[in-house]
């Protein structure tokens, strides 16, 4: 089967944390955050043409043994219903399975389709997950980050892909890109009480440059000094006693939920 795959990065040292990945960009997006840096593959896809999948795992081989995973990331991945064969086809390829080991899928997702979060993990063929909170657990705010409308209901969806990811079947992070006009300090430190006791929480500099909206390329970023302690903060709040997450929805539906840069685009500043 033939996937509409748009970007490709043959080896990257920092999409999973101790692992060399290959990187595979799927289109589109639900989510508009302003900061976005992959906006083109959000709302133009067509503008790239699709890399076949056969090609991308000819170009792998010559890695096989030596590169741990493929991070599929986009866009959103998981708004695609291929995205499971796509998985399946990567797991079962002959040329990427070495000393009879296939290689591990890691997605970065944004949360909102926690049935398929579950279903992936529920069915192993995922190994890590990244997982952005894109800001304070209220329909409002959160909105205003993702750059969409969010009723109770979308809330409910981040907040049982946060649950489904504190059980623990699958390796993860949350993170969170700071952008100092949309989010507040203490506000960070709320969302990592409300995720108290997650395996890791990543904290990202916002990046003006290429950002979606074009009124954020004269906002300052956090300066690094601020970064590492508000990271160092975080990491203290999550690993605090009575760990469990204190986001867990009533609402909760969910049956228990850079070498060859990109061929067809550069995204090599991501922000999910
Ligand atoms: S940052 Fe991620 S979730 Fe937000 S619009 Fe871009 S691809 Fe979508």
């Amino acid at each position: 089967m033939e996937y509409p795959i748009k970007g490709f990065i043959e080896t990257s040292f920092s999409d999973w944390p101790g692992k060399v990945v290959a990187v595979l960009f799927l289109p589109s997006c639900n989510f508009r955050c302003p900061y976005c840096h992959n906006h083109d593959l959000v709302l133009r896809p067509e503008k790239y043409p699709d890399i076949p999948l056969g090609e991308i795992i000819e170009s792998l081989q010559k890695y096989r043994g030596w590169i741990d995973g493929i991070c599929l990331t986009g866009g959103e991945p998981t708004l695609h219903p291929w995205l499971l064969s796509l998985i399946q086809d990567l797991k079962s390829a002959e040329g990427l399975i070495a000393a009879g080991v296939s290689l591990g899928i890691k997605l970065d997702t944004n949360g909102t389709r926690p049935q398929v979060l579950k279903s992936l993990i529920d069915g192993r063929l995922i190994d890590y997950v990244a997982m952005d909170l894109k800001g304070p657990l209220q329909t409002d705010r959160y909105a205003a980050i993702a750059g969409v409308t969010l009723e109770e209901e979308g809330l409910a969806q981040i907040e049982s892909s946060i649950q489904i990811l504190h059980d623990g079947k699958v390796d993860y992070e949350f993170r969170t890109t700071l952008i100092p006009t949309l989010i507040e300090e203490e506000e960070v430190y709320a969302l990592a009480r409300r995720i108290r006791g997650a395996r890791r929480y990543t904290l990202q500099n916002f990046n003006p440059r290429g950002a979606m909206d074009e009124g954020l390329k004269n906002v300052a970023p956090f300066d690094e000094r601020t970064m590492r302690r508000m990271q160092e903060r975080v990491n203290e709040i999550i690993k605090e006693k009575g760990s469990s997450p204190q986001c867990l929805s009533s609402e909760f539906g969910v049956q228990s939920s850079e070498s060859e840069a990109g061929k067809s685009a550069n995204y090599s500043e991501r922000q999910k």
